[in-house]
């Protein structure tokens, strides 16, 4: 077989600047250990996210252009809400400005104090959301999927057990509606298979619960069922997308992720009196409900981006460019969540750092160090991210898992850049013994993480 190659040639670049260490040392203390509050401009290869970073195609910038900015039933939005329905299916489209804004919209208005939200596994913005309105966010992804060594073809299922005993435990009354991120991020980008959310769909239906996706990745889900699952092989990613959508009442979306836009969202359902109640809301905090927040040209970048993320020869390109970093790095003994997840790839830093207690943040201290190393930014999913306090004795409740998340940007990064990438990660581990932990100077209410302060232990 031939070498994957990137389905595309680039038209334009972008200078990224190179710092020296001592550079690199001044700049992190200044942003207090924390790599969101570093500038930008400071990092050499930025896996922070993949979520608005992706290299727009000539199409879609052809495509702004003719961005129609009437305040009221643009073009544009026409446009976007046709391949919406095409691909989603659902009755009701509302636009936002991205996906968090289409969070608080359906929870705002769906849940309260006292209830439960069952998730495989709530991404950040979504359990902060939740919980926002008084709701308990419930994670219930199967035991393999809290695992980072062991393989599964499908770690991001839902536990069908768990989630029924949930139900049975805090009645159907109490559960405004089961929701399935696909693919689970804070998991590791890791699929739900078409088995497990029919599954999932029937326990929903039968309990009179609405079914909810997060759909922030659902073409890379759709290609894992197509290469993974049987009966899927012979089915198009768009046919995939579109029975996935099929067992779900609505579903949540970023079009930062797979819609290859800079900014964007939306909220679907097929509840008219939910779609009045949640337009009713977007005019008060978002936008009227032909643009939600968004330019007429983010409308059709969006529109495009939609067709173009279900195009294989792109997918195929995608999964082999994620998992050549994780297949490289493992070789070498790096410890990473297992099978690599198709935007990202996951350093289990719990393995990495065993001298480093969940405590005093291992996931954070990695991702401090492959900045110092060379200029790399990642994010840690643990006990930042998803720490909490016991709210009787104070005491620290840590993250399951202490990961460090190295996104791909879509179509940004070519194979050289990763090499590097490679060769900075083997050699933080070869020295992984003289990395000290961290604690917090400053910490906010909600998603600390992304302003939080830290000191070396
Ligand atoms: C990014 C993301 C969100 C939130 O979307 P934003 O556009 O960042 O607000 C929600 N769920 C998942 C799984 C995500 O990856």
């Amino acid at each position: 077989m031939k070498t994957i190659i990137e389905p595309f040639r680039i038209k334009t670049v972008e200078p990224i600047r190179i710092t020296t260490r001592e550079e690199r040392e001044k700049l992190l203390t200044g942003a207090g250990h924390n790599v969101f509050l570093l500038d930008a401009e400071d990092v050499l290869i930025d896996l922070l996210t993949d979520s608005g970073t992706s290299a727009m195609s000539h199409h879609q910038w052809a495509a702004m252009m003719q961005g129609d900015e009437s305040y009221a039933g643009s073009r544009s939005w026409y446009r976007f809400e046709a391949a919406v329905k095409e691909i989603f299916g659902f009755e009701h489209v509302i636009p936002t400005h991205q996906g968090r804004a289409a969070e608080r919209l359906l929870f705002g208005i769906t849940c309260k104090k006292g209830d439960v939200v069952p998730n495989n596994t709530h991404f950040d913005t979504t359990r902060a959301n939740v919980e926002f309105t008084g709701a308990e966010a419930v994670d219930v992804v199967i035991p393999e999927g809290r695992e980072p060594e062991t393989y599964h073809p499908f770690k991001g299922n839902v536990d069908l057990e768990a989630l029924e005993n949930l139900i049975e435990t805090v009645g159907a009354d109490r559960i405004p509606m089961i929701l399935i991120t696909v693919t689970n991020n804070s998991g590791g980008g890791q699929p739900v298979s078409m088995e497990n959310i029919r599954a999932v769909s029937r326990i929903a239906r039968s309990h009179g619960i609405p079914l909810y996706m997060d759909a922030c990745r659902f073409a890379e889900n759709a290609y894992f069922i197509k290469l993974r699952e049987e009966g899927y092989a012979g089915k198009t990613v768009k046919e995939i997308a579109q029975e996935i959508f099929s067992y779900a009442d609505g579903c949540t979306m970023s079009a930062k992720k797979d819609a290859f836009a800079n900014i964007g969202g939306f909220l679907c359902t097929n509840d008219p009196d939910l779609a009045r109640q949640e337009k009713d809301l977007l005019i008060l905090t978002e936008g009227y409900p032909t643009y939600g927040g968004l330019a007429g040209r983010d409308l059709e970048a969006i529109a495009v981006g939609l067709h173009e993320v279900l195009e294989e020869d792109y997918l195929r390109y995608r999964f082999a460019s994620t998992r050549y970093l994780g297949e490289h790095i493992s070789a070498e003994g790096v410890p990473i969540v297992q099978p690599p997840g198709g935007h990202a790839i996951y350093i289990d830093a719990k393995v990495f750092l065993p001298h480093i207690p969940p405590s005093q943040f291992p996931g954070q201290a990695l991702a401090c160090a492959l900045y110092l190393e060379g200029g790399i930014r990642g994010v840690e999913i643990g006990s930042v991210m998803f720490g909490r306090k016991d709210p009787d004795t104070g005491a620290d409740i840590p993250s399951p898992m202490e990961l460090v998340r190295l996104a791909i940007p879509r179509r940004v990064y070519t194979q050289s850049h990763i090499d590097y990438v490679v060769e900075v990660i083997v050699e933080v581990y070869k020295r992984r013994e003289s990395l000290r932990g961290l604690e917090i100077t400053y910490e906010a209410p909600f998603l600390r993480h992304f302003t939080a302060r830290f000191k070396e232990v």
